[in-house]
């Protein structure tokens, strides 16, 4: 049977099924060599010349991920989240014009405004979730990339993917979403139109809190993916192949993990809903939320693993409601076993559209009564 007819699920489950043909192990080596032998002939037959662009580990973890997304031009791993984001808009020119989510991973939006502006780029952040709002800031023949995070951090705002693809590619841009908050459990950009999509490894795709990862995956092996792989071998982007091996055993247990955290979530958005020291929930699973219908369109499996709470009594309730968690761990980051809780705000700091009193929960794998038990004691010690 061809494994194309295996369910992703248990594609990813196997690492792909690789055998080690030498000893048949189930778990392959890692690969750790930083050179290769040249042929007789000098050439390098096996297609590996140098660690720097050419690792077996990182492509065998690269292959699942291009499975997970449906990624027919592959998957590039990077050493971190920030380090793939930045690839794809290293790989644009100098002058070029690039549209991007006003709601998005604060430390990318800092990035933009500050190094990628200074080495030319033309940048407008608009909410992408507004497809009006979209169309007219693109500009026909001089916007090359639009660039969106869908749920978006910290208030998960949700952008129509395949409607925003069209609004790019017929502006002559390309679309790229970070789909670090969904995953490919839950939504899979690339069937949606999108050109690239982009995940923080370093959080549900790994999901231990033990790595830090990025990746891009591509539909088409086009000019622009040539300048991304381009960018990556001569900046040194790679991941290593250790990070890679402890990703690729993440990315095994991804779809029992997701689906726990994401059916957990929408139990604790439910149930804060209908706290009084509550004054909002934002969850793009409750019908209430205003991405609600696009949502539920565009991803499945569940809404993910992240909400966000406002508390009643504004900034001051909220941290001290943080700083009464006993099972949340009070730390930044997301996607991870453990729940996390965090007030955004102070992180983001200015010009960041977060508000001051909301709570950022990324929800884990524990047990549910026991993370709705804690949140309701520390809302209750917060508001004491
Ligand atoms: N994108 C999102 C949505 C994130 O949450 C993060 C990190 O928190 C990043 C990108 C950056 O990833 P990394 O921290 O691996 O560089």
């Amino acid at each position: 049977m061809s494994t194309k007819s295996w369910n992703p699920r248990s594609l990813a489950a196997q690492a792909m099924g690789k055998i080690d043909p030498q000893t048949r192990a189930v778990v392959p080596p890692i690969h750790i060599s930083t050179t290769y032998i040249r042929d007789e002939d000098n050439g390098y037959s096996s297609g590996f010349i140098y660690g720097r662009p050419d690792n077996e580990t990182v492509r065998e973890c690269e292959s699942v991920l291009a499975m997970l997304e449906e990624a027919t031009a592959g998957a590039l791993l990077f050493g971190s989240g920030m380090a793939a984001a930045t690839a794809v808009f290293q790989a644009l020119s100098p002058g070029d014009h690039v549209v991007a989510s006003k709601v998005m991973y604060w430390a990318l939006r800092a990035w933009l405004l500050t190094e990628a502006t200074r080495w030319g780029l033309k940048i407008d952040f608009v909410e992408t979730d507004d497809l009006a709002a979209l169309k007219a800031a693109v500009k026909p023949g001089a916007t090359k990339l639009v660039w969106a995070e869908t749920p978006s951090n910290p208030l998960w705002t949700i952008t129509d993917i395949a409607a925003a693809a069209e609004i790019a590619h017929q502006a002559g841009a390309k679309l790229a979403v970070d789909s670090t908050c969904a995953s490919p459990v839950h939504t899979r950009p690339l069937t949606l139109g999108a050109d690239i999509v982009m995940h923080a490894a370093t959080k549900v795709l790994n999901g231990h809190s033990d790595v830090v990862a990025g990746v891009l995956c591509a539909r088409e092996d086009d000019e622009f993916w040539n300048r991304v792989k381009t960018v990556r071998k001569g900046q040194g982007g790679i991941l290593g192949p250790f990070e890679s091996y402890l990703l690729m055993r993440g990315l095994r247990t991804l779809h029992v993990r997701q689906e726990r955290q994401s059916a957990s979530a929408m139990d604790l958005a439910q149930r804060l809903s209908a706290h009084p020291l509550v004054a909002r929930v934002l969850y793009p699973g409750l019908p209430q939320h205003p991405g609600h219908d696009i949502a539920a369109r565009q991803m499945e499996n569940g809404f993910g693993y992240m909400l966000s709470v406002q508390v009643t009594g504004g900034e001051a309730a909220a941290i001290k409601t943080a700083a009464h968690v006993g099972l949340y761990k009070r730390a930044t980051s997301l996607g991870g076993v453990e729940s996390l809780i965090e007030h955004r705000a102070s992180i983001e700091g200015a010009g960041s559209p977060c508000p001051t009193d909301l709570l950022r929960l990324s929800t884990g794998i524990e047990h549910v009564e026991d993370l709705y038990a804690d949140l309701d004691q520390a809302l209750k010690a917060g508001h004491g």
